[in-house]
């Protein structure tokens, strides 16, 4: 990529969370199609939705809306070397369509594959339409129904549709660009400036000084990948997160699939992963310095005795009060002791046209730098949200079992776990999300909508202090003290309340259908027949 190219991409990242509010274009003639239910997002949480609705409901009709030209999202659009899961795939995949793979921790590709091959096994993507962006999304009360503003392909076409539920899978963060900080005499620096999330596909660092700034989870993956063919990598960060080895496979999981073949041992190398990480998180809260003790140990075993694990690898938070980095079977840790990789912790004074001038007065030097500085959330894929023609402000708004929002109605959105893999939740409220159709269907309902109680306390809804998650919280609903407004971040509990529990609740406000003009003259007609 030349560097001019990169300059003008750099002068273009937003640096704040935007919920996008694009106007759509004049839209006077736009036909429109109504679905019962349209998804929005094509990604791991948009087919797992639309497998549920199908598979619960298959007499009503569907359509998924996906702005990019493929499946996959998050795994099809991150391309950067050595991108994986940091969560197990018997967990990150489907109940549905176990994961059946080797490798626990998965290649980014082969992640995708399996999406691909899951939408097309159930004849999912021929129910995505590609290129098609929703901009904005209306509720009418009088029409019981969402209007949804589209602009497809390139030429930005409008297209209108309307739908009786709208499910939003649109993930959690901006795709347009990744989140890089204002930094002092960004644009002196001469050498090629990279952001994970725009991969440049023949990006040449062989044989380069490379700079990885950032800690987290893609930071850690990059380092050690860059540094096969690279010169040197350095992982510059401000401060130390927690990162752990795990095996990429997961022996006592293929042991349990061998020893009991078919869905009974994928099923109990899910549960044995969903109880291990429940155990682990659990104890990071209840034993914080067991835990440090335990990954202290870890890391200094396999980079060896002389390494400062105290400034580099020992953060000044609790485990789990940021999400905690997984390298597979070490593999940072062996590319630190190799010497292919050092960590440098400090701060940044300013970018030199060579590299960058540290807060200490160290000078770092560098042919590429990658600024894995994470990404900017964004919620609702950046549409704007309106309910009878005022604009919502989810930022205001309490989240009703952690999938719809307090005075939206018909709508509700996936969103996994901070703590585990996203799709344990992800599914878990598409299984709800059929409930609550059903159980309108049956009694002639149009509406759902949650009203909150005054009596309940706010609170932030991600206890989470990770940069991106503090960067949005203006923006993101909040999460009352109590059931069914709090947020618990906990499986077995979530299977209680979305997979188990009922689905009337006094939060819960219900519209019956109205008649309209052409079921009523069906009626006269039947009445005079
Ligand atoms: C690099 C990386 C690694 C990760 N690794 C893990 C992991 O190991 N474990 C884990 O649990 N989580 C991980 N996550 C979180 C990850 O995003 C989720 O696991 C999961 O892939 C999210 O799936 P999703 O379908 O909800 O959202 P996405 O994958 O973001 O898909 C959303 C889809 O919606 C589409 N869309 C958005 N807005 C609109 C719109 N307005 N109109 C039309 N279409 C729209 C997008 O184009 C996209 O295709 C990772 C995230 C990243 C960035």
């Amino acid at each position: 990529m030349s560097r001019r190219l990169v300059a003008r991409r750099r002068r273009t990242y937003p640096t704040h969370m935007s919920v996008a509010t694009t106007e759509h274009p004049a839209t006077a003639e736009v036909r429109t199609e109504h679905f019962d239910t349209i998804v929005v997002g094509a990604g791991l949480s948009g087919i797992a939705a639309e497998y549920h609705l199908q598979t619960q409901l298959p007499n009503k009709s569907y359509l998924i809306i996906e702005g990019r030209e493929s499946i996959g999202g998050t795994w099809d659009l991150f391309r950067y070397p050595g991108i994986r899961s940091d969560s197990d795939m018997y967990t990150l995949g489907y109940q549905f369509a176990p994961w059946s793979a080797s490798k626990a921790i998965a290649p980014g590709p082969d992640i995708l594959n399996y999406i691909r091959d899951t939408a097309s096994k159930h004849g999912i993507d021929a129910k995505i339409r590609f290129g098609q962006r929703a901009v904005s999304a209306n509720w009418s009360s009088t029409d019981q129904r969402w209007t949804l503003d589209v602009t497809s392909g390139p030429d930005k076409v409008p297209v209108r549709y309307t739908c009786s539920f709208l499910f939003m899978c649109s993930g959690y963060y901006n795709y347009s660009a990744g989140y890089t900080p204002e930094w002092t005499d960004f644009d002196r620096y001469r050498g090629t400036i990279v952001h994970p999330q725009q991969w440049p596909e023949h990006l040449d660092y062989a044989g380069k000084r490379v700079i990885v700034i950032g800690s987290g989870a893609t930071a850690v993956t990059l380092a050690p990948e860059m540094a096969r063919v690279a010169s040197h990598v350095t992982m510059l960060q401000r401060s130390p997160t927690y990162i752990f080895s795990r095996a990429a496979e997961d022996v006592a999981a293929n042991w349990l699939k061998e020893k009991f073949p078919g869905k009974l041992g994928r099923g109990l190398a899910r549960w044995k992963n969903i109880l291990l990480s429940m155990t682990f998180y659990g104890l990071s809260r209840k034993r914080p310095e067991l835990i440090k003790k335990l990954i202290r140990k870890g890391a200094q075993r396999q980079i060896g005795p002389d390494f400062d694990i105290d400034t580099h690898l020992t953060p000044t938070y609790a485990p789990w009060d940021q999400r905690m980095c997984l390298v597979p079977d070490g593999d940072l840790f062996k590319a630190i002791r190799s010497g292919a990789v050092s960590i440098v912790t400090d701060h940044i004074e300013r970018f030199t046209e060579t590299g960058i001038l540290l807060k200490s007065g160290k000078t770092l030097e560098a042919d590429v730098i990658v600024t894995a500085t994470g990404l900017n959330m964004q919620l609702m894929g950046g549409m704007k949200i309106a309910v009878d023609g005022d604009t919502i402000d989810l930022g205001k708004s309490l989240s009703y079992k952690g999938m719809m929002y307090s005075d939206v109605p018909n709508l509700a959105s996936s969103f996994g776990y901070t703590n585990a893999s996203w799709t344990l939740k992800c599914e878990l409220i598409a299984k709800h999300v059929c409930r609550l159709l059903k159980y309108m269907d049956k009694r002639g309902l149009a509406s759902a909508t949650p009203r909150r109680d005054a009596s309940l306390t706010e609170e932030a809804s991600l206890d989470l202090q990770s940069g991106y998650v503090l960067r949005a919280q203006g923006v993101l609903p909040k999460q009352g003290s109590r059931q069914p407004w709090k947020l618990y971040q906990n499986y077995l509990r979530d299977i209680a309340l979305l997979r188990y529990g009922k689905v009337p609740h006094s939060a819960l406000e219900f519209a019956k259908r109205k008649r309209t003009k052409k079921a009523r003259s069906a009626k006269l007609a039947r009445r005079s027949a």
